[in-house]
């Protein structure tokens, strides 16, 4: 049997409408690499056999349940959570739980697909997964916290296990949730595995890995302006998100020469000239730990300026790195950077520019490096976490960096060799296709039924 969209659907829209309806940033994570992968399956008799593409855009499961749970005020109140265990080709799924009101099955669905490809690129036997809940705990006390994590394992442990399903942290959910959820699941299930990530050290977690997904992303950013004969040293740097990604990449830009001049949240940016230093940057984190606490009192402690609702792509600078959330970076923002003279972008977060905005830098001089290649450090020491939960042992600090560094290295180094094209290499496609072959391969190995 071979397969070929066109001979059942008019277009990939036409499949994805009926296989996905209601799914746009699903949709817009396949139409993100089908252009890339569709010439490697078109040559190849064994995909197409294996139907691999209608395979691969098919979650594996996905999981949905009630998280009912009460506030401190003794109210029962109801959240919907989710496990979308995509694909388990090439290892455990692995991937991360975000608390946020706009999760759903699409969004979901977007990062779990991302996450196969990500996990592919690491060299680590991980499947892609994520999950969540349409929680939003801006505003909840501590104990609110605490009970809602405690109430979503409650479920979720049926479906994890050190050799199943790993999750990790994502949007609101950091050491204190991972911690809440680790403990619920030991009481639960009377075991101590490795069956989370982005644990606290003192409780089988990796050194590392709160730093690993924003110091992986400057790491890649170097090697990806040393293969164009340039550096990050006294690059001007603007940064979207306050949160985990946003400040531990600025923290290691700022470590390696660059001035980072902007961070943002949900309510706007703060614009700091004179460059964050690591005191600011601490307080950054201190301060935004506080329940719904906005970035705006920044700039009374530190000077710059505060824009209320806005981005940061406004501001002149080398390289913009949004590393807030999908969808922060549109069509109009790109022609706005490049028109500002930008010379790299470096997705920190999941799918942050938008499919346009993608088109606008696809066309222009701009380097462009893709979030599931860029952001991969977070799961690169996670998979590491749980080597050293296997094996019962604790790697220090340096020990890990250099791992880290040495996988960003090698991700960098297979965008490179998949992605060449007219003497330019185009990131995105190298990471789509180093990531696809590998899980493709394992997937016609592996049969069906
Ligand atoms: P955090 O929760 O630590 O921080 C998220 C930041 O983004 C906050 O500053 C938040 O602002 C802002 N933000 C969230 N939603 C929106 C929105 N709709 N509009 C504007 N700003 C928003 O998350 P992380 O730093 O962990 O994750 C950031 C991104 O990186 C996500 O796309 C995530 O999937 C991705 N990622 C994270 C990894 C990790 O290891 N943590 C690994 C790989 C990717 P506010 O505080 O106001 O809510």
């Amino acid at each position: 049997m071979s397969f070929s969209l066109s001979e059942r659907h008019e277009s990939l829209q036409d499949f994805l409408n009926e296989r996905a309806p209601n799914e746009p940033e699903f949709h817009q994570a396949v139409h993100e690499v089908i252009d890339d992968i569709k010439p490697i399956i078109d040559q190849s008799d064994a995909y197409k056999d294996a139907n691999i593409f209608e395979r691969l855009v098919e979650p594996e499961r996905l999981i949905t349940f009630q998280v009912a749970w009460q506030n401190d005020a003794g109210q029962i109140e109801v959240n919907r959570g989710y496990r979308v265990q995509f694909n388990g080709a090439i290892g455990p799924y692995k991937g991360g739980l975000r608390f946020h009101p706009t999760v759903n099955p699409s969004v979901l669905k977007f990062l779990g697909f991302e996450q196969t490809f990500k996990n592919a690129l690491t060299g680590l036997p991980m499947g892609g997964a994520k999950g969540g809940s349409d929680f939003d705990p801006t505003g909840r006390s501590e104990a609110e916290i605490m009970r809602f994590c405690v109430a979503f394992m409650q479920e979720l442990h049926r479906h994890i296990g050190p050799d199943i399903d790993v999750p990790a942290g994502d949007i609101n959910v950091g050491a204190r949730e991972i911690g809440y959820l680790f403990g619920a699941y030991r009481r639960i299930t009377g075991q101590f595995e490795g069956v989370l990530t982005g644990k606290d050290e003192a409780y089988a977690g990796s050194a590392m890995r709160t730093e690993a997904t924003g110091y992986g992303v400057v790491y890649f950013l170097s090697h990806m302006l040393q293969a164009h004969d340039d550096g990050i040293d006294g690059k001007r740097i603007m940064i979207s998100g306050a949160g985990n990604v946003a400040t531990y990449a600025a923290e290691k830009a700022v470590a390696l020469g660059a001035k980072v001049i902007s961070l943002s949240d949900s309510s706007g940016f703060i614009h700091d000239p004179d460059g964050l230093t690591d005191e600011k940057i601490a307080w950054v984190r201190t301060h935004k730990a506080k329940p719904g606490a906005s970035l705006a009192p920044y700039v009374d402690q530190f000077g710059g300026t505060w824009t209320e609702g806005k981005t940061p792509w406004s501001l002149e600078a080398d390289i913009a790195a949004p590393c807030a959330t999908q969808n922060e970076l549109n069509e109009d923002d790109a022609k706005m950077l490049i028109d500002n003279g930008i010379a790299a972008i470096i997705e920190g977060a999941n799918m942050p520019a938008t499919a346009k905005a993608k088109q606008v830098f696809a066309q222009s001089d701009v380097l462009f490096a893709p979030g599931k290649a860029a952001n991969a450090g977070g799961v690169a020491v996670s998979g590491l976490e749980i080597s050293q939960n296997r094996q019962r042992r604790a790697s220090g600090a340096d020990e890990v960096d250099q791992a880290l560094q040495s996988i960003m290295a090698d991700i960098h180094a297979v965008c490179v060799s998949e992605g060449k094209r007219d003497g330019r290499v185009d990131y995105a496609k190298g990471a789509n296709i180093a990531g696809f072959r590998k899980v493709a391969d394992a997937m016609v190995a592996q049969g069906v039924g």
